[in-house]
């Protein structure tokens, strides 16, 4: 089977770090050709990660000029030279680079045919995020029945993911939230205590948590907010408990003195899910994992909004904004 091809394309490319305004729409940039062990996948649709803005202000280095995006939905336009296992025409979803474009040339060793029944849409919704949040609480800390989580951002892109996540392995959530129709989704999820903690009364989060727990602290929190939270953090966990802090939404976590972790022998871990999926085996685990939660209905993706490829730098001051709810995708 054949598509045909054109040789340029729509694509947002960043040439140096800077704000949203220099994620530059082109609208005749060049259409990657798939080298040995790529595929060409002509993207349906692309998730936008709060990762991207880090490798658009440079809190994480890579090289440029640089298309960001990295996890697209769509069919395979074409296949590399010696590259097995998928045909023109095949569904199939990516982790990689380059998804803000029509056109992305991705490792087949990264990617993934979507089983029927499972729309591009949903899979986008909860394809990184997703298996970001299942190999944290399996792996990174195997959360157990009757654990007391707390957990920040709860209702953002991974946040809505994982609240369900953890409720369906039986924890006791903390979710906080800023604002309250981002605590009433949280709630919705099945949240056991949400805090708004940009109220007045949540801005003493830890106090609540406290509180929830019969002044214990939780077993283990999950906290991508990072500077605004991080000390915090430290407060809320128990003795013996563990903290897994997984991003910069506010800002990174300063380098922490280890003393400050002996008082109350707490662990603490800084993942990042593309050391879980290294292997194929791995990868395929977590998007098995995924699609069957997918498709039993027993995971809930929200999108909050899909929005045209040219309208990527609205995408990045909503979301540093913390204007969004669930996962936004943008549509080449
Ligand atoms: P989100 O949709 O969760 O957006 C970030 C949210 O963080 C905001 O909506 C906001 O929610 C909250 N937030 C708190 N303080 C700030 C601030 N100062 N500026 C902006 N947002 C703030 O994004 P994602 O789902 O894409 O990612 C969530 C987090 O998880 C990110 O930190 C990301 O880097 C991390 N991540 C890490 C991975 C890894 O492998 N280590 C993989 C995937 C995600 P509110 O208004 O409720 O406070």
């Amino acid at each position: 089977r054949t598509m045909s091809v054109p040789t340029t394309m729509k694509a947002v490319v960043v040439e140096q770090t800077g704000g949203p305004e220099v994620l530059q729409y082109k609208t005749s940039y060049p259409v990657p050709t798939p080298q040995e062990g790529q595929l060409l996948v002509r993207n349906n649709i692309s998730g936008v990660n709060f990762i991207d803005t880090y490798f658009r202000t440079g809190l994480y280095s890579s090289p440029k000029p640089e298309v960001l995006g990295r996890e697209g939905a769509g069919t395979v336009a074409a296949v590399g030279p010696n590259t097995s296992g998928f045909q023109v025409g095949d569904r199939v979803a990516w982790l990689a680079n380059g998804g803000y474009a029509e056109y992305t040339a991705v490792p087949a060793a990264k990617t993934v045919k979507i089983p029927e029944g499972i729309s591009d849409e949903d899979v986008m919704a909860s394809f990184l995020s997703g298996m970001t949040v299942l190999s944290f609480v399996k792996e990174t800390y195997p959360v157990q029945k009757g654990d007391w989580v707390l957990l920040h951002a709860a209702a953002g892109g991974a946040g809505f993911l994982m609240t369900q996540i953890l409720k369906s392995i039986g924890a006791k959530v903390i979710g906080t939230a800023g604002g309250a129709e981002k605590c009433a989704i949280v709630k919705d999820l099945g949240a056991d205590v949400v805090i708004d903690y940009r109220s007045e009364e949540g801005k003493d989060w830890v106090k609540l948590v406290k509180e929830a727990t019969g002044g214990r602290g939780v077993d283990v929190v999950y906290d991508s907010v990072g500077k605004d939270t991080w000390e915090g953090s430290l407060e809320a966990v128990k003795r013996k408990g563990t903290i897994v802090w997984f991003g910069n939404a506010s800002g990174p976590v300063p380098p922490i003195p280890l003393p400050k972790l002996s008082p109350k022998c707490v662990k603490i871990a800084r993942p990042t899910l593309f050391g879980y999926i290294e292997t194929r085996e791995e990868f395929e685990y977590y998007t098995n994992e995924l699609f069957t939660r997918l498709k039993s209905g027993e995971l809930k993706v929200k999108i909050h909004k899909v929005y045209p490829l040219e309208q990527i730098a609205q995408v990045h001051t909503d979301l540093e904004g913390r204007k969004t709810m669930g996962k936004p995708l943008v549509k080449p």
